[in-house]
């Protein structure tokens, strides 16, 4: 599989970068669109400040700078039946909803049915989530906490979170990359309450909280080590596409925040030419990490296209459900008239498959929980949107039959759709950054 790949073919992907830069080009407004026009994508909800991190406490990581703290939204100014007194009288056990060929005609005799523009996606669940979910899901729970986000008032963007709080998360998110060897990895699932995380980080949350003085101590182990290194190329493709997407995902925050710098000489905010060079420039492997999860990404939006034809997407009216299903139909159509840039076929394969797939996801859950560790409200939200983003994507790639359109694949919900566009928008964004850095450099070399 990709072997014998030139070097401008993406690694895994079997893709060139010049076609995901073609592809960037062709889609990008339908993306742009999305997530700059379409109130469906451009407020998520979550919890943003009511979840401790459940791995360490560290009250002195707090991010006080204006450039760190979220406006959120207030429940009036978003569309009505997004707020959670609407949907909340939806809550009950397991709503379900007809399939849509039988919508009309059979009413469904189980508690909490749904209305006709209602969907499961519309719904907060007071539940854990699926058991193929990648990440911890957002907006799940009684919803207490949740708060509403608009994403447009709030970019990504140079906060100045730094030190050790933002490199700590760095390392425990890193640290998420050492799988244990197969019989390591069963004893790990069946005798101990602990994910992943070396040996440490407790896959349930609330065992956690009993933890907190271990981790503590724990953190300050892993503080002392440095970053985990990339897998060898010989190590198996599932391993080495869990640490692209965490080295790509990081690399595209660190292309945002130098992209979007603020300089405090002029009190303006625009591109750090050195700022790119020192975290990104000089590391061909985090570029092509990024592009990576580009092509990882077109792939879930194509694989999704056919699955989204009876999408409810509780935007309250109809015309505004078909003008946000029409748009994001633009999207999906444009990116699956291209071959397929990635083969998740070839993934989980193997004898060890199973347990390989559910140690990926059990750590690539606690990837999401670490974002509860952020000190930064605006890095966390952004933080917990790309997890979720990504977690989604794994969850198309990895669970979801591509021709199946009625109702057998797990249920989308708005927050996972959501983070999936705008994931894919930032990573369209730092493709352009990147083209951008690029050609500022050029130009330097010209004047030298
Ligand atoms: P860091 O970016 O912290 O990196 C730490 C170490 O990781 C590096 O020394 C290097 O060894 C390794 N590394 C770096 N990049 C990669 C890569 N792509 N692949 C593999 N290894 C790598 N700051 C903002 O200004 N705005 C934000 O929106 C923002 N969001 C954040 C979200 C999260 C989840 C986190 C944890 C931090 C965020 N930060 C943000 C902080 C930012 O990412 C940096 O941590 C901070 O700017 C300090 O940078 P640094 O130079 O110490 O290196």
């Amino acid at each position: 599989y990709c072997s014998n790949e030139p070097n401008s073919l993406v690694s895994d992907a079997c893709v060139s970068y010049a076609t995901l830069e073609d592809i960037n080009t062709e889609v990008r407004p339908a993306i742009q669109f999305l997530t700059q026009n379409v109130d469906f994508f451009t407020y998520y909800r979550l919890d943003l400040y009511g979840r401790e991190c459940p791995f360490w406490s560290d009250d002195a990581g707090f991010c006080a700078n204006r450039a760190c703290a979220v406006e959120t939204t207030d429940e009036k100014d978003i569309p009505e039946s997004w707020r959670s007194s609407e949907l909340g009288k939806l809550e009950g056990p397991k709503a379900s909803q007809p399939s849509p060929e039988v919508k009309k005609e059979e009413p469904s005799p189980f508690k909490g049915e749904l209305g006709e523009d209602t969907a499961e996606s519309c719904i907060f669940e007071p539940h854990e989530g699926d058991k193929r979910d990648y990440c911890v899901p957002e907006d799940e729970g009684n919803g207490h906490n949740a708060v509403y986000v608009s994403l447009l008032d709030n970019p990504e963007r140079f906060t100045g979170y730094a030190g050790q709080s933002a490199n700590n998360v760095w390392k425990a998110v890193y640290q998420e990359n050492c799988f244990n060897t197969q019989a390591q990895s069963q004893k790990q699932s069946s005798n101990q309450p602990f994910g992943a995380f070396g040996k440490g980080i407790p896959a349930d949350p609330n065992a956690a909280a009993n933890l907190k003085n271990v981790m503590d101590r724990r953190k300050h182990e892993v503080v002392q080590k440095n970053l985990i290194s990339p897998p060898p190329e010989e190590q198996c493709l599932e391993k080495r596409v869990f640490y692209r997407v965490l080295s790509g995902m990081h690399a595209s925050i660190s292309m945002h925040l130098c992209h979007d710098f603020f300089n405090q000489t002029t009190g303006q905010w625009g591109p750090n030419l050195q700022c790119y060079k020192d975290r990104l420039h000089n590391f061909p492997d985090r570029i092509q990490n990024m592009y990576f999860n580009y092509a990882i990404l077109l792939r879930a939006v194509a694989k999704l296209r056919k699955n989204l034809n009876h999408y409810t997407f509780c935007a309250g009216d109809k015309r505004t459900n078909e003008f946000t299903r029409k748009k994001l139909a633009a999207l999906t159509d444009s990116v699956a008239s291209h071959p397929s840039v990635f083969d998740e076929s070839v993934m989980f394969r193997d004898e060890n498959a199973i347990v390989l797939k559910e140690d990926f996801r059990t750590r690539f859950r606690n990837v999401s929980r670490l974002m509860d560790c952020v000190g930064c409200d605006k890095c966390r939200l952004w933080g917990k949107i790309q997890t979720s983003g990504y977690g989604t994507a794994m969850k198309i790639l990895f669970e979801y039959d591509e021709n199946e359109e009625n109702g057998k694949n797990p249920v989308l919900r708005r927050t996972e759709l959501v983070a999936l566009i705008n994931t894919l928008g930032r990573l369209s964004n730092s493709l352009y950054a990147f083209t951008r850095f690029g050609a500022m450099i050029e130009r330097e070399r010209v004047i030298e």
